[in-house]
C-alpha cells in the first residue's frame, strides 16, 4: 500500500493521508501538488509532503484524484518554514499553505460565493448563522460551501445561503477553471512569398491604389532596417507598427488577408522591465564605504546584521552594493519592503543597476504576473535574481537565497494582523535564511525596540551611520506650543503663526512642504453643541468621521455612512460642531490660506486604484504639487529632493494611544516623516506643533536622540514585563452576544491564569470594543525570557480546545496573535 501525505488549502491543523498508486507512488515527490477529495463531495489542491507507506489508523485513505505537477512546484525548505510559521504563530499548517500559494494554483471546480460588491449590510438584521457567513466574507472574498460548512459546524447549509441571497447580500458564481497563459505577443512579418526582389517589387505594384496600405508596409521596412543596424533580430510587433506608422488595426488586418503580412506569436514574460543599465558607477561615500566594510566583517561570523542610519544617509546604495556582491555568488537575494506602494520608486533605483534581474512580487498583481514570478523564482532563472516584495514575497520557492534585507524593519506592516498566519515577516525571514545558510540585513533609521536590543546583546552585528549622505544636515526641529498659540490666538485653523510663516517661506523659494496628520477624513467627531450628542457608528463602538466632500458621515471600522445630518438626531438642534482633524480638514485650510498654491493629499481616500500612490507621489515629485497633506503613508521612505520644510500637524494623539509601542511608535513616526525635510543640499526645517512640548519623546524626536528613547523604553517594557523582555500572546475574542462573551472570556481567562505560571491580563475591553456587530475581549499571556515557548503554547492549545468544548461558548471566535504588534 501506498501512501502520501498532504496539506489541504483549509483552517486545518493536521495533514491528510491519501492513497496512491505504485506508479504514482514512484512519480510523486515532496512539494507536488495533487488534487484530492475532501468531504462529501469537494475536490481540493492539495500539497504533498511526504510519500509513505503508513496506513492511517483512524480512517479509510481515498484515493486522489490525479497528480498535477511534472516536478515540485514547492521547496523542501519552503514546508518546513511553512511548518514553523504554523507551529511559532499556532495556526493551522492549511492557513500557512493558502496564504502562500499563489490562488490560481490552488484551484478546483467548486461553486464560489462571494459578497455582492457595494452592498451596505446591517448586521443587525441577521441570524446568527447568516451573520457568521457574512463576517467570515469580511476576511475573504469568497467562500467555498465546504468552508461553510466549517464556520457553520453544521452539514444542511443550503438554507442559510438561500436567504443571503435572498437578502441581496451573496451572490453564487461558478469558479471558471483559470488556466495560466502565459501573455502572447503578437507580431507581424512579410509573407514569405514577396521575400525576394522580385517579389518586392510585386508587391509594390500591388499596393499601388492602397495609400494607407503602402505606408504602413513602407514603415516596416523601415523599422526592419533600423532594428537590424542596432544588431537586434527584426521583431515588429504589432502594437509598435501601428503606432510609428500611425495607421490602425483594420489596415493591418487587410494586409493579412491579402497576404502581404502574416501575423505570428510569442510568448512574453509579463512582468518585463526593459530598464537601462546606469552607465557611470555607483560610488559609495566614504562613511557608506566604512558601513558596508563592516556589515560585510559583521557576516563573516553573524546572520543577521542590523544597519542603523539616520534618514538619507544612504542606506539603499549601501543595499545596492551588497547586492552586487551577493549577485556575483550566483545565489538568490530577497529584498523585503513594508508597502508594495513603495515598490515602484525603489524598483527604479535598483533597475537602473542590475537591469532585468530585479522582480516584482507583491498582491497587487494579478494571479498570472504572480505564477510567472513564481515559476522564475522555482527555476532560479536570472530574471529572478533579485526580488522585490512586501511580506508575502517570503513564500516563493527560493533555492538558494544568499541575501534578505528587510528595509524599513520596524515598520509594523511587516505583520500580517488578519488572516493568519498572523506572522512577522522580519522574524520569519530569519528563521528563512537560517535554513539557507543567508545573511539578513535589517536596515532602518529608527530600529524597533526588539531589533536593537538583539544586536545591542550581540545577537545580531550592528553597523551605524549618524550622518547624512552628503554631509546634509539632519533637519531642525522647532516645537510650537500649541496651548501658548492658542491662548495668544495665533492660529489660523489648525496652523501656528511659526507654520504659516514657514511654508510661506518655503514656497516663495520655490521649495515644497509635506504636512502630516496621521487621521483621515475631515474630522472623526461631529457634535451637538446644545446636547452633546455624537453620532456614532450603529455596529461599531466609534464615532462616524466627517468626509466633507462627500458629505457623509462614515465609519472607517465597518464602511457604513450616512449623509451628514442637518440636525441633531437627539434634539434636533442645527447647530453642530466638529471636534479633532483629519487630512482632508487640513487641506481645505490650506487652499484658504494658500489659495494659489498647488495641493495635493495622500491617504487611504486619494490612493485607491492600482495606481493610485504612484500618481500622487509622481506628481508631488515632478513639482506639480507644491504642498503634499498626508497621513503615515509618508513616513514610509520616499525620497524627495526639494522638499524643505515637514510640518507634524499634531503629536499628541499618537502619544497618547492605549498601547505599550505608543511612545516607541511617535518616535519612529515623527523621526521618519521629518526624514523627509531637507535630503539634499540645504537643511531641512520640521515644524512639529504639539500641546506637550515637555514630553520625553518629544524632545527625543527633536534631538535625534534614538538611544535616549530606546533606554528609556526598554527600562519600561522591563518593569511592564513587555518586550523584549516578555513574549506577548494576544488572544482575541470576539461574539455578538455581550453576556455570552463576557462570560466566555472570564472563564477562559481563569482557566489561563490558573494553569499558565506565568502574567495573564484581562479579559479587557479594548479601545474600540464592538466592530461590525461584534463584541471584541482580549487576553494577554506574557511569557518570559526563560519559559520554554513551545511548551506554554501546547498548554494555550489545549486550554482553548477546553474551551471550544464547553457548548455554550463555540459560538465565540477566538484569535491568537503570536508576538502582537
Ligand atoms: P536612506 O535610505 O538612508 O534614507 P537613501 O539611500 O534614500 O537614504 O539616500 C539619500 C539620498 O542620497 C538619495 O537621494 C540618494 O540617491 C543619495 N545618495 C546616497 N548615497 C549616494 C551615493 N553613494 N552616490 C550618490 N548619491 C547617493
Ligand atoms: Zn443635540
Ligand atoms: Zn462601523
Amino acid at each position: 500500500m501506498y501512501f502520501v501525505e498532504v496539506i489541504l488549502p483549509l483552517s486545518l491543523a493536521k495533514t491528510f493521508t491519501y492513497k496512491v498508486s505504485e506508479a504514482e507512488f514512484q512519480y510523486i515527490k515532496k512539494g507536488m501538488r495533487v488534487a484530492v477529495p475532501f468531504g462529501k463531495s469537494k475536490i481540493y489542491t492539495a500539497l504533498v509532503i511526504e510519500i509513505h507507506k503508513n496506513k492511517p489508523e483512524l480512517y479509510e485513505a481515498k484515493e486522489i484524484h490525479q497528480i498535477l505537477d511534472e516536478r515540485p512546484i514547492v521547496t523542501e525548505i519552503q514546508i518546513a518554514h511553512w511548518q514553523w510559521i504554523a507551529s511559532y504563530y499556532m495556526c493551522a499548517i492549511g492557513d500557512v499553505y493558502r496564504g502562500a500559494m499563489p490562488s490560481a494554483l490552488l484551484l478546483e471546480s467548486e461553486t464560489l460565493i462571494s459578497q455582492k460588491t457595494d452592498s451596505f449590510v446591517d448586521t443587525g438584521l441577521l441570524s446568527d448563522d447568516e451573520f457568521l457567513v457574512y463576517e467570515a466574507l469580511q476576511q475573504q472574498n469568497s467562500l467555498k460551501v465546504q468552508d461553510i460548512i466549517a464556520i457553520l459546524n453544521k452539514k444542511n447549509i443550503f438554507p442559510v445561503i438561500q436567504k443571503l441571497v435572498d437578502k441581496n447580500i451573496l451572490v453564487l458564481q461558478e469558479e471558471i477553471q483559470e488556466n495560466y497563459k502565459p501573455k502572447l505577443v503578437r507580431y507581424v512579418r512579410l509573407h514569405p512569398k514577396y521575400e525576394s526582389n522580385q517579389g518586392l517589387s510585386e508587391l509594390l505594384e500591388t499596393l499601388k491604389n492602397a495609400n494607407k496600405q503602402k505606408e504602413i508596409v513602407m514603415r516596416y521596412f523601415q523599422l526592419c532596417a533600423s532594428e537590424k543596424t542596432q544588431g537586434a533580430a527584426k521583431r515588429i510587433t504589432v502594437k509598435r507598427l501601428i503606432e510609428e506608422a500611425n495607421s490602425t488595426a483594420a489596415i493591418i488586418k487587410a494586409l493579412i488577408e491579402k497576404e502581404i503580412f502574416e501575423d505570428y506569436f510569442l510568448q512574453e514574460d509579463r512582468v518585463n522591465f526593459n530598464g537601462k543599465i546606469k552607465e557611470d558607477e555607483l560610488r559609495l561615500s566614504e562613511t557608506q564605504q566604512t558601513a558596508f566594510a563592516e556589515i560585510k566583517e559583521s557576516f563573516t561570523h553573524k546572520e543577521v546584521c542590523l544597519l542603523h542610519g539616520v534618514t538619507s544617509s544612504g542606506k539603499t546604495e549601501i543595499y545596492i552594493k551588497l547586492i552586487e556582491e551577493f549577485l556575483a555568488t550566483g545565489k538568490q537575494i530577497l529584498y523585503l519592503l513594508p508597502e508594495i506602494a513603495l515598490t515602484t520608486q525603489l524598483v527604479g533605483r535598483l533597475r537602473a543597476y542590475f537591469g532585468n534581474k530585479v522582480a516584482v512580487f507583491h498582491s497587487k498583481y494579478n494571479n498570472n504576473e504572480r505564477i510567472e514570478v513564481w515559476n522564475q523564482v522555482l527555476q532560479k532563472s536570472q530574471k529572478a535574481q533579485v526580488v522585490i516584495g512586501a511580506r508575502s514575497a517570503l513564500f516563493l520557492p527560493f533555492h538558494d537565497l544568499g541575501f534578505i534585507i528587510v528595509d524599513e524593519e520596524h515598520e509594523q506592516t511587516f505583520k500580517q494582523v488578519d488572516p493568519a498566519p498572523r506572522y512577522h515577516a522580519r522574524d520569519a525571514a530569519i528563521v528563512l535564511a537560517h535554513s539557507h545558510k543567508a545573511k539578513v540585513l535589517l536596515g532602518s533609521a529608527t530600529p524597533s525596540i526588539e531589533t536593537y536590543f538583539n544586536a545591542k546583546s550581540d545577537k545580531f552585528g550592528l553597523v551605524e551611520i549618524s550622518k547624512r549622505f552628503g554631509n546634509v544636515m539632519m533637519p531642525n526641529i522647532e516645537l510650537v506650543d500649541l496651548k501658548d498659540k492658542y491662548f495668544r490666538k495665533k492660529m489660523t485653523g489648525h496652523f501656528s503663526d511659526v507654520l504659516i510663516e514657514e511654508i510661506t517661506n518655503a514656497l516663495s523659494l520655490g521649495e515644497q512642504v509635506i504636512l502630516f496628520q496621521n487621521r483621515r477624513g475631515y474630522s472623526p467627531i461631529i457634535e451637538c453643541i446644545t446636547c452633546g450628542h455624537v453620532p456614532h457608528c450603529q455596529q461599531c463602538d466609534v464615532s462616524l468621521t466627517y468626509h466633507k466632500n462627500k458629505n457623509q458621515l462614515r465609519c472607517h471600522y465597518c464602511g457604513y455612512n450616512m449623509a451628514k445630518p442637518t440636525h441633531c438626531h437627539a434634539c434636533s438642534s442645527i447647530d453642530l460642531t466638529t471636534k479633532g482633524f483629519g487630512t482632508e480638514q487640513i487641506e481645505q485650510e490650506l487652499i484658504s490660506i494658500f489659495p494659489n498654491s498647488k495641493i495635493g493629499r495622500m491617504d487611504q481616500d486619494t490612493t485607491r486604484g492600482k495606481f493610485g500612490f504612484e500618481k500622487i507621489i509622481d506628481s508631488f515629485k515632478n513639482r506639480e504639487l507644491e504642498i503634499l497633506v498626508g497621513t503615515q503613508m509618508l513616513a514610509k521612505g520616499l525620497d524627495f529632493d526639494n522638499v524643505s520644510l515637514v510640518g507634524i500637524m499634531n503629536a499628541d494623539n499618537m502619544l497618547f494611544h492605549p498601547d505599550f509601542r505608543a511612545f516607541e511608535r511617535s518616535f519612529q513616526m515623527m523621526t521618519q516623516v521629518a526624514g523627509r525635510a531637507g535630503r539634499s543640499e540645504k537643511q531641512g526645517k520640521v515644524i512639529v506643533q504639539t500641546y506637550n512640548p515637555g514630553h520625553n519623546t518629544i524632545q527625543q524626536v527633536t534631538n535625534n536622540d534614538y538611544l535616549g528613547m530606546y533606554k528609556e523604553q526598554l527600562y519600561d517594557r522591563k518593569i511592564y514585563k513587555y518586550p523584549p523582555y516578555f513574549r506577548i500572546v494576544k488572544l482575541t475574542l470576539k461574539q455578538r452576544d455581550f453576556d455570552k462573551l463576557k462570560e466566555g472570556s472570564i472563564w477562559l481567562y481563569q482557566v489561563m491564569s490558573q494553569n499558565l505560571n506565568m502574567p495573564v491580563l484581562g479579559p479587557e475591553e479594548p479601545a474600540i470594543s464592538r466592530i461590525r456587530n461584534e463584541y471584541i475581549r482580549t487576553i494577554i499571556v506574557k511569557i518570559p525570557q526563560n519559559v520554554s515557548i513551545g511548551n506554554t503554547k501546547k498548554t494555550i492549545q489545549k486550554m482553548l480546545n477546553s474551551f471550544e468544548a464547553v457548548a455554550q461558548y463555540r459560538s465565540i471566535r477566538v484569535t491568537l496573535n503570536v508576538d502582537f504588534y
